[in-house]
């Protein structure tokens, strides 16, 4: 039914919110299965619905600010949706360029790095209420949201402190890591990526930590993707290497790893030129016209190095989980007492890895961890987004179902891997929040 109508009308084969809104409209299971979950699918179908009410049509390009309200949450069931978005946020970037706000919120990495010189300075000079204050009206920020201090010292100068930054060589019997931290925990949280390492290390790990880039979601979520791609084409270019010399890459954080595993990946076997055909079982099977991707926003990538870097990279949490499967934990696990949840982030349940770290926890003695959320609940944070002023309420709306059912089951202190959860969690909770590494890196202590 799509492919007709994209022959009836070829334009809605080039332009990418042609083809969301056909499709979706057309379909219209969304419209009830995400009217919670995501703010892109109440807004399209409302202006559809205006639209044919009045009996006007409804020109995709109309559509563009829609694409702001896309977090690149992966809840959405068709990743056509999430291909087009990033192609129609791309496009707009083309053409008007990217806002200060979000230049600034996309790129920790730029923050970071120009923070190591003097975080404290830095740090201090943002705790003045006039800085502060300008600042958020230069860049269009929220005045409810505080900006998170850079740290003292940041992941990469306390690995390198540590001789982490050198590859360790090979020796029979034991695994090498390439662990990717991510730029929110290496500049704003690094006891979360010193508590992987200690826990890697624990389990007998040789563990190094590689020259990386941003993963290039943040900047991907902004449609700044000469940005991203610089980005993400030097990362795929060492990580491969790495993998090739027998490392295994390892991701604490779930954005990276849902980026390298799940976006990226989406569509590269359809790319032009990905002669990996015994992979175009892999592609998403929409109902409106996988071969339109065929070239999406990241087709200047090798497809077949997309397919690779996928299959090399694995989420923290799984990777420990395969290796307790192979010799259970180094050594007696301190009981630790409290009644806590755990929340399984948007992009660690969209690697379909099951939840990894809720049964490696629910070993630690003394430890009552219950699940918290359902499989459409998201924090509503958006990575940086929710630090916008235009977009501070929808980032309520969104994370108003979770936040309620944490706020009802009353725990002790929140677990979750995502340190944008741990962020909006922060802001709208008075609870301890902690990645599982922290918890695990404590609970194997002494
Ligand atoms: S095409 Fe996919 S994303 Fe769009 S409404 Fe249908 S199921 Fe949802
Ligand atoms: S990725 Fe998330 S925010 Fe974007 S359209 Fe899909 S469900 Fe909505």
């Amino acid at each position: 039914m799509h492919a007709d109508k994209r022959e009836k009308n070829p334009q809605a084969a080039q332009d990418p919110l042609q083809r969301f809104f056909e499709g979706c409209t057309d379909c219209d299971i969304c419209r009830f299965l995400m009217d919670e979950s995501c703010l892109v699918f109440p807004e399209i179908y409302r202006r559809y619905d205006e639209a044919l009410t009045k009996k006007q049509s409804l020109r995709a390009d109309a559509l563009r600010d829609v694409t702001d309200r896309c977090t690149l949450c992966g809840l959405c069931p068709c990743p056509d949706v999430r291909a087009n978005v990033i192609q129609a946020k791309a496009a707009r970037v083309q053409d008007e360029g990217i806002k200060p706000g979000a230049r600034v919120l996309s790129d920790l990495q730029t923050f970071g790095r120009l923070g190591r010189i003097a975080p404290k300075a830095l740090n201090a000079l943002f705790s003045l209420p006039v800085v502060r204050r300008l600042f958020q009206k230069f860049f269009e920020l929220h005045p409810q949201r505080t900006l998170p201090p850079l740290a003292a010292e940041n992941f990469f100068s306390w690995a390198a402190r540590r001789g982490l930054d050198r590859k360790p060589p090979a020796q029979a019997g034991t695994r090498r890591i390439a662990y990717f931290s991510g730029c929110t925990a290496a500049y704003l949280f690094p006891e979360v990526a010193r508590a992987v390492t200690a826990v890697f290390q624990r389990f007998g790990l040789a563990v190094y930590v590689p020259p990386q880039e941003c993963c290039g979601m943040p900047t991907v979520v902004e449609g700044d993707m000469a940005r991203s791609l610089r980005r993400i084409r030097a990362n795929m270019e060492r990580l491969l290497g790495l993998a090739g010399e027998g490392f295994d890459i390892v991701c604490s954080c779930p954005t990276c790893g849902y980026f390298m595993k799940g976006i990226l990946k989406e569509n590269a076997c359809l790319a032009t030129g990905c002669t990996d055909s015994g992979r175009h079982g892999e592609a998403s099977s929409p109902n409106y016209g996988a071969s339109s991707l065929a070239d999406d926003a990241f087709s200047a990538l090798d497809p077949s190095e997309r397919l690779r870097l996928a299959d090399s990279v694995f989420d923290a949490g799984e990777y420990l989980a395969r290796r307790l499967a192979e010799g259970g934990f180094p050594g007696p696990l301190r009981p630790l007492k409290g009644r806590w949840v755990y929340y399984a982030p948007c992009h660690q349940r969209e690697q379909g890895i099951g939840t990894p770290y809720a049964k490696i926890l629910r070993k630690i003695p003394g430890l009552q961890l219950e699940l918290i959320g359902s499989s459409t609940d998201c924090c509503g944070m958006g990575g940086s987004l929710g630090y916008k002023k235009n977009f501070y309420d929808a980032s309520m709306q969104l994370g108003a179902s979770l936040i309620e059912k944490i706020r009802k089951a009353a725990p002790e202190a929140v677990v979750t891997d995502c340190l944008s959860c741990r962020l909006q969690f922060q802001h709208l909770l008075d609870l301890p929040v902690y990645h599982p590494m922290e918890v695990l890196a404590a609970a194997l202590e002494g």
